[in-house]
């Protein structure tokens, strides 16, 4: 279906003049996650010179860099993988409900060795800067010593992947070890019999909490911001379970393309909570919590919508939570005091119930806040803690963080970092104006990090990949949003966020978790069908709102 033979390279390079050079491609990929493999996957079937750079030593991105213990996906195994080959998912098997990092990175190589990527990626290869050549429409890109020309420039650079840094004073005195969970490294860490301290208790913490403290000799967890976490129930998959998804994938998949958060398996209730009576609704939040996963904010249709709703699934589980941990001033503690929702809920295995365990404490910062590193640990305004090893759980510049790290330039030399100053600006968070024949895979302004990434990676890449066809076919050279049409986006997205519950707390969704950083709701809140829908029609309408010269 995609084999059309294209060579956009000697049309459209005058760098190259008819002979080969290594670093003149007709598109740049910068990133080899999940998207980038895609991308890159879609864009070789065009038959177009491609290549893909990548700062980590291998493919997988999020699974490459976050081996913390207890990683592992909040999404379904069977959701949690591409639906673009057949073959693929007849001959994978996943073993559980939720993966582990582990066997999600063994997919990603699996997927890199079987579709022959490898050769068309360059690893330890940081991008640095990307700049527009408006006479010449293609893209200069910087990495490391080298330097590339594209036509294209597609930004596979993760919606969660550049992590916040830890900027604590005294941090270089500490004589023990310090990890960050998203750059954790390739040899196991060794906790037995150690100190250790944990600071955030953020999704990744949560994971990582209940793994460090059955090794560690005393774990200490510091906590900012309480959050929800819901149990995983995570268990093997059934033979049976897996012939049934195997002989069913193409509906799975059509479901999940068909439902809000691109995941199948999540049922949206179509009542509110507020119209079915007290012994109902609990009813319903049991069974749900006992099948394990996110569905609790689903239950009912208005859980993210109403406050009373909210409110009602919100003391569900801090009831659960006061019930599962012994001592009521930790369970407080960590009884989240935000709405349910707003922030990223958590899936846990046995999260809560390891603060019963004697060997773990729970430290409130806002209370007794850490004032410095010190070389044998942490110093509080009240207190000093003796710790061997100190993990970081600190979060991400989330959506915006990897992009911006990248010093962009398109049109008259202009800034994407100037650009956003006030928030990211975007038409359909694929591409913006100003900075032509560049895309974003789950940019700002899509629906990426509310819905199930994989749907949402695959909804982007095919629509980049038609994209490109059409370009190709039509001789076209440059591609770029309009600003109309961005301004009525960015005001759309803004619009939509505002019809939730998303601004009543801080979250990284609004990147209050980075100092600095505009407030401003980054996703498109609208859900996956109404997103593909406005996707697909501006596509079909001859590309709807963006200019093509
Ligand atoms: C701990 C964790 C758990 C998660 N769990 C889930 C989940 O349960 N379900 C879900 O749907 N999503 C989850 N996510 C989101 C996850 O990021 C996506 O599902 C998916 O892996 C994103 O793929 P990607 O290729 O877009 O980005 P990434 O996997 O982040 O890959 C981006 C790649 O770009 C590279 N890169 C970035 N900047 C540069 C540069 N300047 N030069 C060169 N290379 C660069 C990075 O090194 C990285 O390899 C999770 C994320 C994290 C961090």
């Amino acid at each position: 279906m995609y084999e059309e033979n294209f060579h956009l390279t000697s049309k459209l390079n005058p760098y190259k003049q008819g002979e080969p050079s290594l670093n003149v491609f007709d598109a740049v990929i910068i990133g080899a996650g999940f998207s980038g493999m895609y991308m890159l996957y879609r864009l070789l079937k065009l038959k177009l010179n491609v290549i893909v750079l990548e700062e980590a030593s291998d493919v997988g991105g999020t699974w490459y860099w976050n081996r913390y213990p207890g990683a592992q996906c909040d999404g379904e195994s069977i959701e949690y993988s591409y639906s673009f080959s057949e073959e693929l998912e007849q001959e994978w098997e996943w073993t559980h409900r939720y993966s582990t990092q582990p066997q999600i990175l063994e997919y990603a190589n699996h997927v890199a060795d079987r579709f022959n990527l490898r050769k068309h990626i360059n690893f330890n290869t940081r991008v640095t800067s990307a700049q527009y050549n408006d006479k010449l429409k293609n893209w200069k890109i910087k990495a490391n010593t080298d330097t590339y020309i594209a036509h294209y420039c597609i930004m596979a650079t993760g919606s969660i992947s550049s992590p916040n840094k830890p900027n604590f004073k005294g941090l270089d005195s500490f004589q023990g070890q310090w990890y960050l969970t998203g750059r954790w490294p390739k040899n196991e860490v060794d906790f037995i019999g150690k100190r250790v301290g944990i600071i955030g208790t953020g999704s990744s913490a949560v994971q990582a909490i209940p793994v460090i403290a059955q090794q560690a000799k005393h774990l200490t967890v510091f906590q900012r911001t309480a959050n929800y976490s819901l149990p995983a129930h995570n268990r093997l998959l059934g033979k049976e379970e897996i012939k049934s998804v195997k002989a069913n994938y193409s509906t799975i998949r059509a479901k999940a393309r068909n439902n809000r958060g691109g995941a199948a398996g999540t049922v949206v209730g179509n009542k509110s909570a507020l119209e079915v009576t007290a012994k109902e609704r609990e009813g319903a939040f049991e069974i749900q919590w006992n099948e394990g996963g996110l569905g609790i904010t689903s239950v009912f249709n208005d859980i993210l919508a109403d406050k009373k709703a909210n409110i009602t699934a919100a003391n569900f589980v801090k009831s659960k939570i006061h019930q599962m941990v012994g001592d009521p001033i930790t369970a407080e503690l960590l009884s989240p005091k935000n709405i349910i929702g707003c922030k990223r809920v958590c899936v846990d295995t046995d999260y809560y119930i390891t603060y019963n365990r004697n060997n773990v404490d729970l430290i409130d910062i806002n209370v007794d806040p850490i004032e410095t590193i010190i070389p044998n640990g942490i110093k509080t305004s009240h207190n000093i803690f003796d710790l061997d090893i100190i993990v970081f759980a600190i979060g991400y510049d989330a959506l915006t963080g990897a992009l911006l790290a990248i010093d962009i330039r398109g049109k008259d030399n202009k800034s994407l970092k100037e650009k956003w100053t006030h928030g990211p600006r975007t038409y359909l968070g694929l591409s913006s104006e100003g900075f032509p024949n560049m895309f974003t895979i789950t940019g700002p302004g899509s629906p990426s990090v509310l819905t199930n990434m994989m749907t949402s990676i695959e909804q982007h890449v095919d629509w980049i990949a038609e994209c490109i066809k059409f370009l190709n076919q039509s001789g076209k050279m440059e591609f770029e949003a309009s600003i109309e049409a961005e301004n009525k986006w960015v005001q759309h997205v803004e619009e939509i966020a505002q019809g939730t519950l998303r601004y009543s707390c801080n979250s990284w969704y609004l990147g209050s978790n980075v100092p600095g950083k505009p407030r401003v709701f980054i996703p498109y809140a609208g859900g996956v069908p109404t997103y593909a829908e406005k996707c697909y029609t501006i596509a079909q309408n001859g590309y709807q709102g963006f200019v093509i010269t």
